[in-house]
């Protein structure tokens, strides 16, 4: 076994060269400024690389990531992010991206042990415990995907209801939160609509995402009875 890691020095190597090749320069400009438009907010799950999948280079997207991509107001570690982002980057927006199939939304919602992770993902099975009924109604095929869904409506708002989102909305700075998913199966994006750019926005937005998403679920064909 290799001890050294040389081959990801190698391909970090190559990929410099690569990023220089193409844009002379690059990486001393980046060196004077960073100015970052988004932050995004995602699963630490290695399928979903933020700055890939939305083809950006470094410099143009601020990330967290942590396990299901959750926004507790406690979390010192997320909270600095928002705060810095909002505060001293001024990103424009705010992007809490779930994906298909993730781990964490599926061992919470089957109440799988799968270690320390269990005690964040309680969060998660607050979402599902709030959704209980609607989730019950679905067939168990679709139950996973609906709380992905649902989680990142939550997360989405939790970044709403933020003190540094507050306070920046107060102060008139503009700044959109958005909740989205990524499909593993297909590499694509899709907007949930849970779409907000002030306080008093919220609660339509909220119901509005929620309403969609509940249509949407309950008119997927029903899998056939084995
Ligand atoms: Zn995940």
């Amino acid at each position: 076994m290799t001890t050294e890691l040389q081959e990801l020095f190698e391909s970090n190597r190559e990929w410099a060269a690569d990023v220089e090749a193409r844009e002379p320069g690059f990486f001393s400009r980046l060196l004077k400024q960073q100015t970052p438009q988004y932050l995004w907010i995602g699963c630490a799950d290695s399928r979903v690389p933020a700055n890939e999948l939305v083809n950006l280079l470094p410099g143009e997207l601020f990330v967290h990531r942590n396990i299901a991509n959750v926004v507790v107001p406690s979390d010192l570690n997320a909270l600095s992010v928002i705060q810095y982002a909002v505060d001293a980057l001024r990103v424009r927006h705010i992007i809490v991206v779930g994906h298909s199939n993730c781990g964490g939304v599926k061992a919470a919602l089957n109440n799988l042990r799968v270690g320390l992770a269990d005690n964040w993902l309680r969060h998660i099975q607050d979402v599902r415990d709030m959704h209980l009924a609607f989730l019950d109604s679905l067939p168990a095929e679709h139950r996973i995907g609906a709380l992905v869904e649902l989680n990142v409506l939550e997360q989405a708002r939790n970044v709403c209801r933020t003190t540094i989102v507050e306070d920046a909305w107060q102060r008139g700075q503009d700044v959109v939160i958005h909740g989205w998913v990524y499909g593993l199966h297909n590499g694509l994006l899709e907007d949930l609509r849970m779409t907000v750019s002030s306080a008093e926005a919220i609660p339509e937005a909220y119901q509005r995402a929620l309403a969609a998403l509940q249509q949407r679920y309950a008119a997927l064909p029903t899998p056939a009875a084995p």
